[in-house]
């Protein structure tokens, strides 16, 4: 992934639900497809945040997937060598983490002593995961390398000159009661909007002003019918066709990311992504960039 141009911008490293596709135990023909060859999984939901201006680059990532180490490695030559283990990579500069659930959370294990080995790295949270990280002993390992930083609610952070991130809580399904953020990144031509994660659009009485805000919305797009679900009522997610709907009046450009290995969106012959490129709507890819 070549981004060392000088220039900021936002990387998509993974456009897949929490637990990857393959997705484990299934036996749907995507997921065998991509068993029997690795060319074709999808790594989960991920982007990084890249200011090339700097020189070394500087990079951040939203999220610790369970395939960060593939994320990593995407960026091993913006990220530059480590400045004392030449055969490694130099860490981020931080990571932001939306919420708990496990595709947002569990590479944290890759960073620590068995793994990375990171020093002192700055991740940014709620205050509510980072306690929750903290009061959970499996984790001590590990925290011992990061440097655990809490978030407050819809306060920019100044990442860079000119370079934005806030955090907007978002409701989500929330089990520890540690809450959900998406994050905007203000660059000084662009913005753009990751939510990889919500329950419902009309939950969130903010969402029409925010998303309206920004240029490019990055947003959970998990399932595309109740078919994928056998039908069950709650699924913690809005439906393709309900973010559709909800997006026409809204004059953002709109990219579709955090899919599930049953939504039919992964099949670009579909009917479905007929449907959603004849509206202007995109599935994010892998290494797709946008300027900020
Ligand atoms: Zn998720
Ligand atoms: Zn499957
Ligand atoms: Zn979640």
């Amino acid at each position: 992934m070549d981004l060392l141009d000088g220039r900021v911008s936002t990387v998509v490293l993974g456009i897949a639900q929490d637990a990857g596709m393959p997705h484990a135990g299934c036996c749907c023909s995507i997921c065998q497809a991509a068993f029997s060859n690795l060319n074709l999984s999808l790594l989960s939901a991920s982007i990084a945040i890249v200011d090339a201006r700097q020189n070394p680059p500087r990079t951040w990532l939203i999220d610790a997937t369970p395939d960060i180490k593939y994320q990593l490695n995407l960026l091993r030559d913006t990220l530059g060598p480590h400045p004392a283990r030449p055969d490694r990579v130099q860490q981020p500069d931080g990571l932001f983490i939306t919420h708990g659930h496990m595709g947002h959370l569990a590479g944290l294990v890759h960073l620590g002593p068995e793994g990375m080995a990171v020093q002192r790295m700055k991740v940014y949270a709620s205050d509510g995961l980072i306690g929750a990280l903290k009061e959970t002993r499996i984790w001590s390992p590990l925290l011992d390398n990061l440097a655990l930083i809490p978030l407050e609610p819809n306060v920019s952070l100044e990442m860079a000159p000119g370079l934005f991130i806030t955090p907007v809580p978002v409701p989500h399904r929330d089990e520890i009661g540690a809450g959900t953020f998406a994050y905007q990144i203000n660059g000084e031509a662009n913005s753009l909007l990751y939510v990889p994660d919500i329950d419902s659009w009309a939950l969130w009485p903010e969402a029409r002003g925010i998303l309206g805000m920004v240029d490019v919305a990055l947003v959970d797009a998990t399932f595309y019918s109740r078919d994928e679900i056998s039908g069950r009522e709650s699924v913690s997610h809005p439906l393709v066709p309900e973010t559709l709907a909800f997006f026409r009046e809204i004059p953002t450009r709109l990219v579709l990311t955090h899919l599930n290995h049953t939504n039919p969106l992964l099949d670009s012959g579909s009917k479905e992504r007929r449907i959603i490129e004849s509206q202007g709507v995109e599935v994010a890819a892998r290494g797709q960039r946008y300027m900020l």
